[in-house]
């Protein structure tokens, strides 16, 4: 069982041919055991033969007995590239930390761009994990919003708002202070759009901490306490109540780094997706304290920091894969994508 993929190297070396592969991919797909994704069943039988195709299974429920592989109704459902090349897709999107381009992912697989284009939604799909039943953000919780895309066509004389009353699309962004996200789309900034979603998001027991946005006085009612800090008159942080929201505007960055750096052109009907990447790599990681000798006149003193760092890769691969069944993209004749 491979349990860390940490240099390229360990690809050639743990996986030398696309047995290994599978073999890996299914134990992170079904961790407690082989099951139909058709119906769900957990007795099924291997195929086999000389004519059959490696990794072939078929149900053992009498009304179902279809055939099913590893990555059927699965994002990577009908794959003909190896699935080398899918874990090794993966595993460039989890290490890299803006994300990776598919102009970039398709020069080191050696696949088409379009084919790199897929993979990466498909990855995307992966990463979402709304539906999981994540715990709530508690204790002290900031929102904010961001706007992302492309700014509008350049017009002699217009000059495009930047901020709120932008043209772009709008991202509700909610963090604690432990190291938690949440991100989606949402149609605009006002009060009946946004309670509901942070409701659902955060703990009523949390202290909330946004902007001087009018819509969020009625939502702050909601919750134990609420502070604001007004950014247009350069008010940052209120000290005596540890009010800021520099957590959220954090995670804010992160996005904003990602479309300047790599995403450059958005496709609006695929705006949703990026969101799941980005929020993906911030909530996967965990806290070290590092302690360090220090040098002083006195002595030596120990000086304690608390870095943040990624999950490893195969932990983050199981949290993704394990809800894979049912995620079934495909890809239209004209190199769009559905969703069965
Ligand atoms: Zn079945």
């Amino acid at each position: 069982m491979i349990t860390e993929l940490k240099p390229v190297r360990d690809f050639w070396k743990k996986m030398p041919s696309e047995r290994h592969a599978r073999i890996f991919l299914e134990a992170m797909i079904w961790p407690s055991g082989r099951h139909c994704p058709h119906c769900g069943s957990l007795s099924s039988t291997s195929i086999r033969g000389r004519s059959a195709r490696p990794g072939l299974y078929q149900c053992g429920e009498r009304e179902c007995r279809l055939q099913f592989k590893v990555t059927t109704k699965t994002p990577m459902h009908a794959a003909k590239l190896d699935l080398r090349i899918w874990i090794a897709a993966i595993f460039l999107v989890l290490t890299s930390s803006k994300g990776i381009s598919p102009v970039v992912m398709a020069r080191i697989l050696g696949v088409n761009q379009k084919t790199a284009w897929k993979l990466g939604h498909a990855i995307r799909e992966l990463m979402d994990d709304r539906e999981a039943v994540s715990a709530r953000l508690a204790g002290v919780a900031e929102v904010d919003e961001a706007y992302v895309g492309r700014a509008p066509r350049f017009k002699k004389g217009v000059k495009n708002k930047r901020g709120r009353g932008t043209g772009k699309p709008m991202v509700l962004v909610a963090a604690d202070r432990n190291g938690q996200a949440k991100a989606t789309l949402v149609p605009n900034a006002q009060g009946a759009t946004l309670g509901p979603i942070m409701k659902e998001w955060i703990d009523p027991s949390s202290a909330l901490m946004t902007d001087s946005n009018t819509a969020y006085r009625k939502i702050g009612r909601s919750f134990a306490s609420h502070h604001t800090v007004t950014h247009g008159k350069r008010q940052y942080s209120q000290p005596s109540k540890r009010a800021h929201i520099n957590t959220v505007e954090a995670v804010n960055s992160q996005a904003q780094r990602a479309l300047n750096g790599v995403y450059h052109r958005l496709g609006r009907q695929h705006l949703k997706r990026y969101p799941d990447e980005i929020l993906w790599r911030w909530n996967h990681r965990q806290q070290e304290v590092k302690v360090r000798n220090q040098k002083t006149s006195s002595g030596t003193k120990k000086i304690a920091t608390t870095v943040w760092k990624l999950i490893p890769v195969v932990e983050q691969m199981r949290g993704m894969l394990c809800c894979a069944v049912g995620r079934q993209i495909r890809r239209t004749p004209s190199w769009g994508l559905h969703w069965p």
